[in-house]
């Protein structure tokens, strides 16, 4: 079997949170490569552990990765505070003789520099195109944890697992490795809070992550940590307004000042994007919103609405708005050119983490969440047949069935984007629906 098909059959997607099947973005051809480590998002701590511990592994499934797209150039990104990470990677690149191939190269510390089109213009040089993908520009980008998984599937060994950072203000911080389709709760109580009535739960990194409703849910592929915080913290009540409080406090308080657009990240790549346009349009009763399409340029990194607004308003939320009435009225943006370049003023607008953390009120929580041995081992495991952009995966088990760990029990349909899912646990199977499989323990 060649290794795309060992990919495509371990059920390998983007463990960044995009969750995008992995051997589809492989069956590309490009010029780069590129490993994004950067873990940009305050507070979460997996994949510059995951490099620490496992560089071999990460730079061989980095190395199959990059052959498969027929790269020129693999190319890793890393925040250059990792110094340690740095060196061990780069000695092991050496060891392993791929450094005529593979390079380390240093990031700045800044948000988001783990945003795909921001890692690809750092790393070389290009900037991808308004309503593009790094392949615009010949570049393929995978994950730190992604790469991991590559290698493991090189070995025949499934996706079963997922590394999870648990931070925030809580008792124990750690990073961890639970079956997939734990209940999300098991993984919460690690943290040392057992009664989560006076928390909430931001599920993924504090500036994209949503807050959670409950602390229910089932652990997927795409999940990378989660931040718990008291319900009062700033942060969380920020984060909890909805769409049409925001409209409301927007309308009422914004200046024009324009800091979010001249802040924003994709607007600094050279993008149209301009929330401050977006935020002076929900003044008007507009019909006719095909004036709004730069909404959807959006990546909706949040820096405008958690960073950059001196108000303390809602442009992403501004953008959201009109992305939604786009949607509705099936209007869709069209560059006006193909080749963009930075504005001038990007070098000095970049935002370094360390503001940002003590803007978001997280300085406190900003600490280690080290790697920890734990023993989770949940009774049932709920196994979400879509956890990856695309269609569900279809069920080829049946209720009653024992199923062994890593055995697939999930296929992708005939012809579609999507990916494959295994038994993280050895049992029967007691419920097999469209949204889950579920496997008892035993
Ligand atoms: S939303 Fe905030 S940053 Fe943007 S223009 Fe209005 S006041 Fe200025
Ligand atoms: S969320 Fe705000 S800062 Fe981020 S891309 Fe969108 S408009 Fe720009």
């Amino acid at each position: 079997m060649s290794i795309l098909d060992m990919v495509r059959e371990a059920g390998v997607i983007g463990a960044g949170g995009a969750g995008f099947p992995t051997h589809a973005k492989l069956a590309s051809k490009a010029e780069y490569i590129l490993l994004n480590g950067a873990e940009c998002e305050p507070l979460l701590r997996v994949d510059q552990q995951l490099m620490r511990m496992f560089p071999d592994e990460i730079i061989k499934g980095f190395e199959s990765a990059g052959k498969l797209v027929g790269a020129n150039k693999a190319l890793i990104g890393i925040k250059g505070k990792h110094k340690e990470v740095i060196s061990i990677l780069r000695n092991r690149i050496e060891e392993l003789q791929v450094g005529d191939f593979i390079e380390v190269k240093e990031i700045p510390d800044i948000y988001p520099a783990g945003d795909e089109q921001v890692l690809v213009h750092e790393l070389t040089g290009r900037v991808v195109p308004e309503m593009g993908i790094p392949i615009s520009v010949g570049c393929v980008v995978v994950n730190a944890e992604t790469a991991l998984n590559i290698y493991h599937a090189s070995m025949g060994v499934p996706v079963t697992e997922k590394y999870i950072t648990v931070a925030g203000d809580i008792p124990k911080r750690l990073t961890v490795k639970v079956p997939v389709g734990t209940p999300v709760i098991d993984v919460l109580k690690l943290s040392g809070i057992e009664n989560f009535d006076d928390y909430t739960v931001i599920d993924g990194g504090p500036m994209m992550g949503p807050v959670k409703s409950d602390v229910d849910g089932y652990v997927t592929k795409k999940n990378k940590g989660f931040v718990i915080l008291k319900k009062d913290h700033p942060l969380i009540r920020k984060k909890s307004v909805s769409i049409e409080q925001a409209k409301r406090v927007n309308r009422s308080s914004c200046e024009q000042c324009r800091m979010c657009t001249d802040m924003c990240p994709r607007y600094l790549l050279g993008h149209s994007t301009q929330p401050h346009k977006m935020m002076r349009a929900l003044n008007y009763a507009l019909k006719n919103v095909e004036e709004q399409k730069i909404a959807q340029l959006c990546c909706q990194c949040n820096l405008c609405e958690l960073f950059s607004c001196p108000a303390g308003l809602y442009p992403k939320s501004a953008n959201l708005y009109f992305k939604g009435k786009l949607a509705e009225q099936n209007i869709k943006y069209k560059p006006m050119k193909s080749e963009f370049t930075t504005r001038k003023s990007r070098e000095y607008r970049l935002v370094p983490s360390k503001r940002l953390i003590a803007r978001l009120g997280l300085h406190d929580f900003d600490r280690p969440a080290p790697m920890t041995e734990v023993q989770v081992n949940p009774e049932e495991v709920h196994i979400a047949t879509r956890q990856h952009v695309g269609a569900p995966a279809v069920p080829i088990v049946n209720v009653g069935d024992h199923v062994e760990l890593g055995q697939q029990i999930g296929k992708i349909p005939e012809g579609s984007l999507s990916a494959a899912i295994h038994a993280s646990i050895s049992g029967t199977v007691v419920e097999c629906g469209n949204d889950f499989i579920v496997i008892r323990r035993g």
